[in-house]
């Protein structure tokens, strides 16, 4: 597969001559070497991008949307290579993998869809003097900054919204997984999606060259997912050229159980909102909260699911839980889960770092977490349910708030009236009522405190890439 940047249609390699290691977490072995775009480079995808601009604006929005379309079939027919892809430089386990080239296809076909409707408004002015126009025009050109955990979807979340507005962008994936960014390339440009208008820039020094497009007065929109910390900094830069950003940051779901709440179900749902991805999403559940009148047997049931995990490299076809992405990750977790065992928790399994080589930390449950131990107030991103006990909604409810984050927040209760009312009191974007999965491209994804600013997907991730012009006309 190519390796190199894709700028203007063409693969080439980084202007320095400069190329970095893309690793294989289950081993640490080097599986690919990719150049590593500079500032240069990063101009000369600015370049081609502003280039392509105004007949990517020009072309009518159906032939946008069959673009798409055509890219989603493509992706389709090519699930199992590109999850064997997504696993081996990610480390997730392959039926994690599989799940996300089906939810990031589905962008494509979403917002194929959804191309043919960005209309505006026609109103007469309250004075009746004028009638007020109202059109929608593409952004202009884009740079997208995506992170490692989904490495396809959380690029066709942003690449096809902005595709759809008729914007072109600037793609500039995670170090950690920029194969599959680039196999995204050359899918969109097989489903003839004209050159320059998607440029792909992996590269290492990514504070340089982002910072570098961001000066670029050509560049009107940055899309960004990945840490509340790197979304900060990016938006001071934004800031200089006022420039308009959509930001998809960090998360710290609380995981709500109330005693009336079918059991089952509530395990069900927390295996998937903890263990989807091995725990590294921004949506997963890091913080669990459950009624103490059912806390011990919820604990115990979890605890069991937990451990009979099978564990292993991701490409392995029995694996349900793959490595994390990079020792960082790991030894985070590790301190995480050491700090609250330190502070009196129990871990119900797991809980210590295996020893070998690979990145992996075994599925872990604890209880008996002090309230104020890091593990609830950090992100995780790895397979550990750290569990507290409340004794009121109220206190529920504190609970879930008490954090600077807002994305994501599950509940599970058998009463309907309770359920939306925790829901409308919860500080987030997004709830799952006794559901353990929200991500859905046709549902608005984002949070709000620093979780971030904007929406993704649903008919809000295509205004995301849209102005509004507002024409006066006399009547
Ligand atoms: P990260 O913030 O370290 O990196 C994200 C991206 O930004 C990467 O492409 C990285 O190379 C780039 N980057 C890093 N420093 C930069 C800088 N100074 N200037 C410009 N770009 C820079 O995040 P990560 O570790 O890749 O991903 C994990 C984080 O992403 C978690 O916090 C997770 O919650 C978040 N996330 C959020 C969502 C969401 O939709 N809200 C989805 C997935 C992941």
């Amino acid at each position: 597969m190519e390796t190199e940047l894709f700028i203007g249609g063409k693969w080439v390699p980084a202007s320095s001559g400069n190329r970095f290691d893309v690793l294989d977490p289950a081993t640490g072995d080097v599986i690919a070497t990719v150049a590593d775009g500079g500032e240069s480079d990063a101009i000369a995808a600015v370049d081609a991008a502003a280039e392509a601009g105004p007949a990517w604006a020009a072309t009518p929005p159906r032939v946008r949307g069959e673009a798409l379309r055509k890219a989603w079939e493509l992706m389709t027919e090519r699930a199992d290579d590109l999850a064997k892809l997504i696993s081996l430089e990610n480390g997730k386990a392959l039926t994690d993998a599989k799940g996300e080239v089906t939810y990031a296809a589905e962008f494509f076909r979403w917002f194929a869809e959804e191309a043919v409707r960005g209309a505006g408004e026609f109103a007469t002015a309250p004075s009746g003097a004028n009638r007020i126009l109202v059109t929608r025009q593409p952004v202009g050109v884009c740079v997208l900054v995506t992170p490692w955990n989904f490495p396809a979807a959380m690029a066709t979340r942003k690449i096809g919204p902005a595709l759809a507005a008729g914007c072109t962008v600037v793609l500039k994936p995670a170090s950690d997984t920029p194969l599959t960014a680039l196999a995204m390339a050359a899918i969109l440009a097989e489903a003839g999606v004209p050159s320059g208008v998607v440029n792909v820039l992996p590269s290492r020094s990514s504070g340089k060259t982002v910072g570098r497009m961001l000066k670029d007065p050509r560049v009107r929109k940055l899309s960004f997912t990945g840490s509340t910390e790197v979304g900060r900094l990016l938006l001071a830069q934004a800031a200089e050229g006022v420039v308009n950003t959509s930001m998809e940051l960090g998360g710290n779901a609380p995981f709500l159980v109330f005693a009336d709440a079918d059991l089952d179900a509530a395990i069900e749902g927390a295996m998937i909102a903890k263990m989807r991805n091995g725990g590294e999403a921004c949506t997963a559940a890091n913080r669990f909260y459950v009624e103490s009148s059912v806390a011990a047997d919820f604990s115990q049931r979890l605890a069991a699911r937990m451990s009979q995990l099978r564990v292993g490299p991701g490409t392995d076809e029995s694996t349900q839980v793959g490595p994390l992405v990079n020792e960082d990750t790991v030894a985070k977790v590790d301190s995480l889960v050491r700090g609250a065992l330190e502070a009196g928790a129990k871990a119900e399994t797991g809980g210590s770092r295996p020893e070998g080589n690979g990145f992996y930390y075994p599925p872990t449950v604890l209880t008996g977490v002090a309230p104020d131990a890091p593990i609830l107030r950090e992100e995780i991103f790895g397979p550990v349910a750290p569990i507290v006990t409340f004794t009121s909604e109220d206190e529920a409810v504190r609970l879930a708030n008490d954090t600077e984050y807002g994305l994501v927040a599950y509940v599970y209760t058998g009463d309907l009236a309770r359920g939306l009312r925790v829901s409308e009191h919860i500080e987030a974007g997004m709830v799952g009522l006794n559901r353990g999965l929200v991500s859905d491209p046709a549902a608005p994804f984002g949070g709000v405190k620093q979780s971030g600013i904007g929406r993704e997907g649903g008919h809000e991730g295509l205004l995301e890439y849209l102005e509004s012009k507002y024409i006066a006309v006399n009547w």
